[in-house]
């Protein structure tokens, strides 16, 4: 048999354990954003890690004070090849217990081939996958040139400095490619959108409401702005995986009393961008249409800034050896490639994009069914997400 005959014959004989785990790690209810998270945190950390000890992998706990408890377990062969991370965060939503149709969000449910539970799809399932993909090598004897690494960290959906900005960012880890594996339908998503959250402030000048004519109405200059930024947009080409680039207008503010004319107005705006689009390629644009407000209008006045959020959008190359592993791997396991897509922001994979690591997302179960009762992961996907990862890190690391 060849390594990935005996991994992928492994994986099957292994489901019930691959059940096993999601399960383990669906019954802690690791809720971010409450004061016992770090709590629960620890108490999945050490179930894992007390299961990569039974065969022989040690995992450790990384914390940034005095935030959530991260855990990196690693197979390493420790001969200069390539680290192939994989993983993603082990926190979830809280679970709203009275509205689900099984016992409760952290009572792992098994149900017409389905994984029910709080986190089955985002994103314990594939946190499993990982780990019974890393065990497979391992237990097959498959030896690594370079490293596997398993990574799950907290406070992804509160979107915390604890987690992955952490890892990442204090150099903990610095993989040569990242394997995120949120709920994709096990699509191999290669593009993300690029993103910033802007604010325009309008200035005017206040007055008695009485005699509006003494003052400028931020309000109504404000209403002008959005009329012309509507008419004129910024320019964009369509991307063949990520569809439209967008600004949505999702926040205005403006006056503080009825009889007073405002002098300020504030338009919070949501740019979604595509390829060929940059933030600041958009800002210049958005102060193009200022600069002819203001020069039409000798009243109108406005400053526009980013607010938070800035990133460019992203796509993996298709010929990068990442994606040409999955390719080739899923196509073994499904007898057709997984899909390749796009996705609407890149999450935590930006501070590896930021250091030049290709990571994409790609992993079991549909973000239709996540942040709400009765979220589910198919049992056949799990073991097929196995699969491909552990395929995937012999490609790439053994
Ligand atoms: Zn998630």
């Amino acid at each position: 048999m060849t390594n990935e005959e005996k991994v992928l014959k492994y994986i099957d004989d292994n489901r019930d354990e691959l059940v096993r785990i999601a399960s383990g790690l669906i019954s802690i209810p690791s809720i971010s954003g409450r004061p016992d998270s770090n709590e629960q945190y620890e108490k999945e950390a050490d179930y894992l890690t007390e299961e990569f000890a039974k065969f022989g992998i040690k995992a450790e706990k990384y914390a940034l004070s005095p935030g959530g408890c991260n855990l990196i377990a690693e197979y390493n062969g420790h001969k200069g090849g390539r680290t192939l991370a994989m993983g993603g965060h082990y926190d979830v939503v809280a679970a709203d217990e009275n509205t689900w149709e099984t016992e409760g969000g952290f009572v792992p449910t098994v149900k017409d081939g389905k994984l029910i539970g709080r986190g089955s799809a985002d994103m314990k399932g594939g946190l499993a996958a990982c780990f019974m993909a890393l065990k497979a090598v391992k237990e097959c004897g498959v030896e690594p040139v370079g490293n596997i690494q398993f990574v799950a960290t907290v406070d992804e959906e509160i979107g915390g400095p604890y987690g992955m900005d952490y890892l990442v960012n204090s150099g903990i880890i610095n993989p040569d490619f990242f394997i995120n594996a949120e709920q994709t339908e096990m699509k191999i998503v290669i593009a993300y959108k690029g993103c910033a959250w802007m604010e325009v402030k309008v200035k005017g000048v206040t007055a008695h409401g009485s005699k509006p004519s003494l003052g400028v109405n931020a309000v109504v200059n404000a209403a002008k702005f959005i009329t012309r930024l509507d008419e004129k947009g910024v320019k964009y080409t369509p991307d063949k995986l990520l569809g439209d680039g967008s600004l949505s207008i999702g926040i205005i503010r403006g006056g503080n009393a009825i009889n007073v004319v405002p002098d300020e107005c504030v338009i919070n705006i949501d740019g979604r961008f595509v390829p060929g689009q940059t933030y600041d390629g958009v800002i210049t644009e958005i102060r193009d249409i200022i600069a002819e407000l203001e020069a039409e209008d000798s009243n109108f006045k406005a400053s526009i800034d980013f607010c938070s959020r800035c990133t460019n959008a992203v796509v993996i190359p298709d010929d990068s050896d990442l994606v040409k592993a999955l390719v080739k791997n899923s196509e073994l396991v499904d007898g057709k490639p997984s899909e390749l897509g796009g996705f609407i922001a890149a999450g935590d994979n930006c501070l590896f994009h930021r250091k030049g690591v290709p990571a994409l997302m790609y992993g079991p179960g549909t973000l239709d069914c996540i942040h709400k009762a009765n979220e589910w992961v198919e049992i056949d996907e799990l073991v097929e997400a196995a699969k491909i990862y552990a395929l995937t890190a012999i490609s790439l690391c053994c």
